[in-house]
Formats: structure tokens, C-alpha cells, sequence
């Protein structure tokens, strides 16, 4: 039955979210959903401990991934039913966090330059597992009393073109969706409103290449999304033969106006569009 709601982009302490895989599988449940996919930034390490708590809380975890690639604005490509063992895709994230390695301590250090005592050892600590990421370099500021918030820690500081901020190297969009379906996974785009492609046309064109590489699904609800910019993503959908995915992009209280499997209030995501992509990996196996 296609009944119960979901959320299928979820962050966890393996990335940058606040609430450990397991806190996030329980807070879900109570929250009343009946399935979600831990989706972290450049790694599948909370897996396991989300999949173990699942069946313990009895909610369906959806083992997922979410890569930044390398497009104008931000593109994100988010990938479902990977394998977490994969050699291939094992591969491909560390290479990513390595990535992330080059860059943070760059970004510290331009912090200090602009007068800040803070350290890499503290941001490391601020994020306990191996992905670092800026929000954790806020979090510090933050605690640190050097903003009021994240928003102005990435207005004045991290936020791309920001004196503190590093360009972060990236895989290409067919590398990053080709790391996806090696290790078995759905390759979906993330959050379509923040790539910077003007108007329809180019919009699929984009969406044609990206199809070519092996791109399956777009992430048609999502907090941020207007209702107008909801029914452009779903109608692109389906004009593609692509599958429609939702979540809210919960980070616990690294983003603290979203709560998960509702956003910024709004959302909800029926459980018919987990349906399909289960039936998508099922024709498959
Ligand atoms: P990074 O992966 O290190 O480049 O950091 C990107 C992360 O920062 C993503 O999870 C974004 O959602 C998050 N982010 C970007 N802007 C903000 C903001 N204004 N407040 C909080 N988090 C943000
Ligand atoms: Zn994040
Ligand atoms: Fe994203
Ligand atoms: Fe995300």
C-alpha cells in the first residue's frame, strides 16, 4: 500500500547533520514517518547503523548518498539503494573527502588571516565523524560567539565568493551520477532550483545529458521549492520518463528550521514515490 509518509534526504553526524544515525532513524519514527534515506554528503558510513535502527524502530531506511558535483550554482546527485560496500563507489568518496581535506584547512586558515582564532583540530571536533564541512567551521564560529548564526557565518564568511571562502574540487556530473549506478544505486538530482540554468530549454536540454550518463529520478519536492517551481520539476518528471523523489534535507540543528519529513512546514512525501524506486531497483536484481 502506498499509504505513510517519507523523507528521502536526510543528513546524520556521518556528514554534517546533528542527530547520529540512529537518533535520526527513532526521531523519524516518532515523527510519524514510515520510511526515510540517509542521504550524507560524500560518504555511506551511517548506513549501517541507520539500517540497523530501522528495524528496530520499525521505519524503512533507504541506504543513499549525496555527491556535489561540478555545474554552475550547486548541483547535488543524490543515489539510492547504493551499495554501501561497493569498491568502486568506496573509492569515489574517499576520494571526495580527501577533497574536503585540501580544502578545509585552507578555509581556516583564511579565517585566521581575517583575525579569528579558531583551529582545524576544533572544526574536526565539531564534526566528530570523517566528512568536515563548512557548517561545521560555522558551528565553531557560532559557539565561539563570531556570529549570531549559520546564516551569517555563510553570508559574511563561507558562502561561496565570501573572503573565507575555498572552491572545493568536484567530480563531473557523469562521473558523480556514474559512481551512483556502479554501486547499483538510483542516480536522482538533488534539489533542481539551485542550478543556475536559465530558462526551460536549457533546463532539458541539461536533463537530457544528464539522462545520457545514467540520471533516473529528479527530487521534485523539497523544502525550499515554491508550489510554481514544485509543478515545473514534477512536469519535467514526467515529460522525461524520470522518477519524482522528495525530502527536506534535515541536518538537525545545523539547519534548524527544518524538521524531517515536513521542511520548513509544508512538505510531505508520499510513500508511492519510494514504490517505484523500489520497483526500479527490483527490475533490476
Ligand atoms: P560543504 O559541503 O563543506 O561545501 O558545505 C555545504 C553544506 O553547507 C551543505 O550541507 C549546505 O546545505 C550547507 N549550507 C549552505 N549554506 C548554508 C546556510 N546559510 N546555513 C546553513 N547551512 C548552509
Ligand atoms: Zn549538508
Ligand atoms: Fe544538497
Ligand atoms: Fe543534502
Amino acid at each position: 500500500m502506498g499509504t505513510g509518509l517519507i523523507d528521502l534526504h536526510v543528513h546524520t553526524t556521518a556528514s554534517d547533520g546533528t542527530m547520529t544515525p540512529e537518533e535520526v532513524v527513532f526521531h523519524a519514527a516518532r515523527q510519524g514517518l514510515r520510511a526515510i534515506a540517509v542521504t550524507d554528503h560524500d560518504t555511506v558510513d551511517g548506513v549501517e547503523e541507520a539500517l540497523e535502527a530501522g528495524s528496530r524502530a520499525g521505519i524503512e531506511v533507504v541506504p543513499g548518498v549525496e555527491i556535489g558535483v561540478d555545474y554552475p550554482g550547486e548541483m547535488h546527485i543524490l543515489g539510492y539503494f547504493v551499495d554501501p560496500h561497493n569498491p568502486r563507489l568506496q573509492r569515489g568518496l574517499s576520494l571526495l573527502r580527501r577533497y574536503r581535506e585540501e580544502r578545509n584547512p585552507r578555509m581556516v586558515e583564511k579565517l585566521r588571516g581575517l583575525g579569528f582564532d579558531i583551529s582545524i583540530g576544533e572544526v574536526a571536533e565539531a564534526a566528530g565523524g570523517n566528512v568536515i564541512g563548512r557548517p561545521h567551521i560555522a558551528a565553531v564560529m557560532k559557539q565561539k560567539g563570531y556570529v549570531r548564526d549559520f546564516d551569517e557565518a555563510f553570508e559574511l564568511y563561507l558562502g561561496a565568493g565570501k573572503p573565507a571562502y575555498v572552491k572545493k574540487d568536484k567530480l563531473t556530473p557523469r562521473e558523480g551520477i556514474e559512481l551512483v549506478t556502479a554501486a547499483g544505486g538510483i542516480a536522482v538530482l538533488a534539489h533542481p532550483k539551485y542550478l543556475e540554468v536559465s530558462g526551460d530549454k536549457s533546463l532539458q536540454a541539461l536533463i537530457e545529458e544528464l539522462v545520457g550518463y545514467g540520471l533516473e529520478g529528479i527530487e521534485v519536492f523539497y523544502t525550499t521549492h515554491t508550489p510554481e517551481e514544485t509543478d515545473r520539476y514534477f512536469n519535467l518528471a514526467e515529460r522525461n520518463g524520470l522518477l519524482v523523489t522528495g525530502g527536506t534535507d534535515f541536518h538537525g540543528n545545523n539547519k534548524e528550521a527544518i524538521e524531517i519529513g515536513k521542511g520548513a512546514g509544508g512538505l510531505a512525501v508520499s510513500y508511492e514515490f519510494l514504490e517505484k524506486l523500489k520497483r526500479r531497483v527490483g527490475n533490476r536484481t
